[in-house]
């Protein structure tokens, strides 16, 4: 189970951008491949994700030089280590790229072959991913449980032309099984549908698949979908909770220190928008907040945390970027109560592990997610029922990069019996 060769090349993903795809072939002539994922409202903090910048091509978004990177720097490092030693391999490319934030060989290029050698281990091996994953990493559990889906219905923010100051508005359902679940979250989606259209709306899709309605305020935005659940004949908090991600580091004026809400025409302190957070709590079944505050706001996560905490996940992402450093912090601090896993904002598949099994020791929530830029690539299904992931984030119910997760996943319920 040798590693021969490796292979990236330049593929588009869901929003028509270059990615990269990495195939590696072992000595016994098997292969395993896999995409890498792309953000839009990316945090600061993110690992590097390599772009040629090259103006003439894709408008300066190739990625030949992470492409160049596999071939040239990677491949020669990893040949004839064996697959199977994910960690080895993972901390082999860290060495080699040496930098803190993956800048040198590009996090793009790096996730592209961890994943790519974790598919190619486990065909190797003649096992399901999520069996494969949990092995190679020792994983201390002794069954494997499905993760419970957000559901991103309603898109905004940088993901649908701003026509909402709040990117995700998700449907959480609580059926027991994950494939009812799916079903719940598909007919109060085209519930929602009728609704908007119903009102006179577009029903027009943002990059995750949700509706991308121009909504008067931020908060109609839960008043429709409470509707549209009711309409599909489920009650809202029993049968389908909420979760939000407004990613709010993307309104957030440094200079001022405020979070700028357009669409509400209203500009707020940290203090100001956990009251209003506390306020939407109060009248919504929401379960977890992500990025509620922006990124760098330590002290109004804390604050946030002290206040809200009790009632309601307070998930970091931009604020934790997978970051085994960041959620240390955080942890010390008492600054968040779960964490958004995302393979590509730290770049291996060992670190993102690393982070997960950091965030269970201090009983934080684990949610594993996609990013806005998507490709058929399942992996996160996989590895979301791998560690017993509490939530998995990966969009609406419709795009196929979005649904190819859901249908992985309910593959494995029925494989789970
Ligand atoms: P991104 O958004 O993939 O565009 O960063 C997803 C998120 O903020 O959760
Ligand atoms: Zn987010």
């Amino acid at each position: 189970m040798k590693i021969e060769s490796i292979h990236a090349h330049e593929i588009l993903d869901s929003r028509g951008n270059p990615t990269l795809n990495v195939t590696v072939l072992l000595k016994n002539g098997v292969t395993g491949s896999s995409s890498v994922p792309s953000g839009a409202s990316t945090g600061v903090h993110e690992a590097l994700e390599l772009r040629d910048g090259d103006k003439k091509r894709y408008r300066g978004k190739g990625v030949l030089k992470a492409a160049a990177n596999v071939h040239k720097k990677i491949a020669p490092a990893l040949y004839g280590m064996r697959v199977t030693r994910q960690r080895d391999i993972d901390a082999a490319m860290i060495q080699l790229d040496g930098t803190p934030n993956k800048s040198k060989l590009g996090a793009n290029a790096i996730l592209g072959v961890s994943l790519a050698c974790a598919h190619a281990a486990a065909r190797a091996k003649k096992m399901p991913l999520y069996v494969y994953l949990r092995q190679t990493f020792d994983l201390p559990f002794d069954r494997f449980r499905m993760p419970i889906p957000t559901m991103n219905v309603l898109n905004g923010g940088a993901h649908a032309g701003w026509i909402l100051d709040f990117q995700e508005f998700m449907i959480v359902p609580r059926q027991r099984k994950f494939k009812e679940k799916v079903r719940c979250g598909s007919e109060v989606f085209h519930a929602l549908g009728d609704l908007l259209k119903k009102k006179g709306h577009s029903t027009l899709k943002g990059d995750e698949g949700g509706y991308a309605a121009p909504l008067k305020k931020n908060e109609d935005a839960f008043k429709l979908i409470m509707q549209a659940i009711k309409k599909a004949g489920y009650t809202p908090g029993k049968d389908v909770q909420l979760a939000m991600d407004p990613a709010v580091s993307e309104v957030y004026d440094k200079k001022t220190k405020r979070y700028k809400l357009n669409v509400d025409g209203k500009s707020l302190t940290s203090t100001q928008m956990i009251a209003m957070w506390e306020r939407w709590l109060k009248k919504y079944p929401i379960i977890s907040l992500e990025d509620g505050l922006d990124q760098d706001d330590w002290d109004g996560w804390v604050e946030m945390n002290r206040r809200l905490g009790k009632k309601v996940a307070l998930v970091g992402d931009d604020f934790l970027v997978t970051n085994v450093e960041r959620l240390r912090k955080a942890i010390e601090l008492k600054a968040a109560n779960a964490i958004l896993i995302k393979v590509n904002q730290i770049g291996s598949l060992s670190e993102a592990v690393d982070a997960i099994m950091l965030a269970k020791q201090y009983k934080y929530k684990v949610s594993v997610s996609h990013r806005s830029g998507e490709t058929a690539d399942t992996t996160i299904a996989d590895l979301a029922v791998a560690v017993n992931a509490d939530y998995i984030k990966t969009g609406s119910l419709s795009r196929s990069e979005r649904l190819a997760k859901y249908n992985r996943l309910m593959e494995i319920e029925e494989e789970l019996g």
